[in-house]
């Protein structure tokens, strides 16, 4: 008789024990009874014989293991370093579908399939050359290939993927969410066909996502092209992995398990001993650090491809009160008479509209959240962007009942309605997450852009990500400063990250330019940034998070607490805080930036480190999971 934990994509850590007749592989998929249901779950580890009667495994799925060894070690490595259940990793690493086929799956792979690329169109650069040489194939090396934007970073790992094709390899492409665009295929599926490529998305289907990674598995296509979670997927035959936009902070996934898709990457590459390659414009500055301390092999792409210079960057003093200072209206005007289009990048993370009463100034906050609420003019609503609660707007105001009630802030409708002012003949978008959420919105808006439908578009971050538009001449940054204003140590490097990368967006066909409006027309960085001068940037930044310890310097692991009540969170928090004190360098406990979100109050600590995997084990043996208590290792956000 055999024992085995059997896991299910649940929040749970090992498993519950079953028995059987016959020795499974570890990572088969069976079917068993697990409280009166019959469930499909994975065998995860080899059990102890118990002293309780256990049940039997029913029935043994597959002709093969559906994790093999390597991704199977791996998800036990991450639940250990992301402190979390390692069904919660299961539930991430597999499509939902594997769970509920009570069948056979045929996952043995094929014979790969070669697909022959066209002629090359165009000549590399001698940078692109380089690049592409320095990379060797059969070993694992991370490299940072750090390019100004169109300086053809994409056709250096497509020639790569060309190799590995040949050699019957595949590869895969993790993207930005809002950077995986018809375009962004386009280029693939131009090179390779279409048949070559499987892509994975949120905005799959269950179904659909299931038959693109079983084909992917079953090396159908050679190709995956896929959003942060593309990277649990098997790593059976794959040559590359390529993480493009690395900077982006959707590879870190933002509810539980809070995995970095980036790191995970790079431990399987190590695991599978294939390369790496981290693409940006603008490299996180961990990254950069790496390349430059030989950690990282470090290509650089200086030129833009062709003979388009980099678009002009000018500094524009905003009146207070203004939206638009009239230099940018002169400009603005300017770029529509060359029929051209022009971007306006309003920044909501720094603040939004909100509804204000004149008399009392009281501002409407969210009563699950400690946040005010973003006035939402079309649909008339206040709504919380924590939460998602939405509230009629009030006549009155509920402290001194006046009927004075303004909105105040800057949003993206707000913006939207004063260029609508201002230019009542020019096509005006708004591109933001209240728009792109309806189906197929997303897809419509970057095709009528490529299509030279829109004038003006008004977006958000979404603006930055990767949408190489010829024909975008004028790219408008509404407030410098609102770009700064987060509670963060990586402020500054997020700040002039966006406002590069969105710059990058104009002038692809002839030179382009970018007015960024701001209060204070001289600061530190604006050298930098008129030189799109991101490496010397890296310099400066550098030294000040040595200077105060952060990373690159150490590794930081955040503990947050939450509780109905505050003294509960509290007394949570520094429970953890006995612990920890003594033994690591700590910041807090505090409160966390926003306090309350969906009724919960909530504490965090950071700690500050060097030697990180010791400082998880410590913290996995001493803390443990407990319920009100979650940690981000690596976190990227602070609130
Ligand atoms: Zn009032
Ligand atoms: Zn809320």
């Amino acid at each position: 008789m055999f024992f085995y934990h059997v896991l299910f994509p649940l929040a749970i850590s090992k498993g519950f024990v079953y028995h059987s007749e016959r020795e499974l592989d570890l990572g088969t998929r069976v079917l068993v009874d697990f409280k009166g249901v019959e469930r499909v779950g994975v065998v995860w580890s080899l059990a102890d014989s118990v002293d309780y009667e256990t049940k039997p495994i029913l029935e043994v799925f597959d002709n093969r293991p559906i994790l093999d060894q390597e991704f199977l070690e791996s998800l036990k490595f991450f639940s250990f370093y992301y402190m979390t259940h390692e069904g919660l990793f299961l539930k991430s690493a597999l499509p939902k579908k594997v769970f509920e086929i009570k069948e056979t799956i045929d996952f043995s792979p094929l014979k790969p399939h070669f697909v022959l690329s066209q002629e090359h169109a165009f000549d590399l650069t001698d940078e692109q050359e380089r690049a592409i040489k320095s990379i060797k194939l059969d070993e694992f090396k991370v490299h940072l290939l750090f390019g100004v934007t169109g300086s053809g970073k994409t056709e250096v790992y497509l020639r790569i993927i060309e190799e590995l094709l040949k050699l019957g390899k595949k590869s895969v492409v993790l993207v930005p969410e809002i950077a995986l665009t018809p375009q962004y295929i386009k280029v693939f599926s131009d090179r390779f066909s279409k048949e070559a490529i499987s892509i994975i998305h949120s905005r799959l289907t269950k179904k659909e996502k299931y038959e693109n990674w079983l084909k992917f598995i079953r090396g159908e296509t050679s190709i995956l092209i896929g959003t942060r979670s593309a990277i649990f997927v098997s790593f059976e035959n794959v040559g590359l992995v390529v993480v493009d936009e690395e900077n982006d902070e959707s590879y870190k996934q933002d509810n539980q398990p809070l995995y970095n898709a980036k790191d995970i990457a790079i431990y399987r590459a190590k695991k599978k001993e294939i390369p790496v390659i981290l693409s940006s414009a603008t490299p996180s500055l961990e990254s950069l650090h790496k390349a430059v301390t030989g950690k990282f092999n470090l290509i650089r792409l200086t030129k833009r491809v062709g003979s388009v210079e980099l678009p002009e960057i000018r500094f524009v003093k905003l009146e207070e009160g203004k939206f638009l200072s009239n230099e940018t209206v002169y400009a603005i005007n300017q770029t529509l008479d060359r029929h051209e289009t022009v971007a306006v990048l309003i920044n909501r993370r720094g603040y939004a509209r909100y509804l204000v009463c004149e008399k009392c100034g009281y501002v409407f906050r969210c009563p699950n959240c400690s946040v005010s609420l973003v006035y939402h003019k079309e649909s008339a609503s206040l709504k919380c962007h924590w939460c998602d609660s939405v509230f009629d707007i009030p006549k009155t105001c509920p402290r001194c009942g006046s009927f004075d009630l303004a909105d105040r802030g800057v949003g993206s409708q707000k913006i939207e309605e004063e260029l609508k002012k201002i230019f009542p003949n020019a096509k005006i978008q708004r591109f933001d997450r209240d728009v792109t959420s309806k189906k197929g919105e997303f897809e419509r808006i970057i095709n009528d852009l490529h299509n030279g439908k829109i004038d003006i578009l008004v977006g958000t971050q979404m603006l930055s990500k990767g949408h190489d538009v010829s024909k975008i001449g004028l790219v408008v940054i509404t407030d410098f400063e609102s770009l700064f204003s987060i509670p963060d140590f990586r402020a500054f490097e997020k700040g002039v990250s966006l406002i590069i990368q969105t710059a990058g967006r104009s002038g692809r066909k002839t030179r382009g330019s970018v007015i960024i409006q701001t209060l204070t027309p001289s600061t530190h960085l604006s050298e930098f940034i008129k030189n799109h001068d991101y490496y010397g940037f890296f310099d400066e930044e550098i030294k000040t998070r040595e200077m105060f310890n952060y990373p690159p310097f150490c590794r930081l692991i955040r503990v947050v607490s939450s509780s109905v009540k505050a003294e509960k969170s509290l007394k949570l928090i520094e429970d953890v805080y006995r612990v920890v004190k003594d033994r690591f360098t700590v910041v807090g406990p505090s409160r966390c930036p926003v306090f309350k979100i969906r009724n919960k109050f909530r504490h965090h600590l950071i700690i500050k480190t060097n030697a990180v995997l010791k400082a998880i084990d410590f913290l996995n043996r001493e803390i443990g999971r407990r319920d009100g208590i979650y940690f981000d290792v690596d976190p990227i956000s602070f609130f």
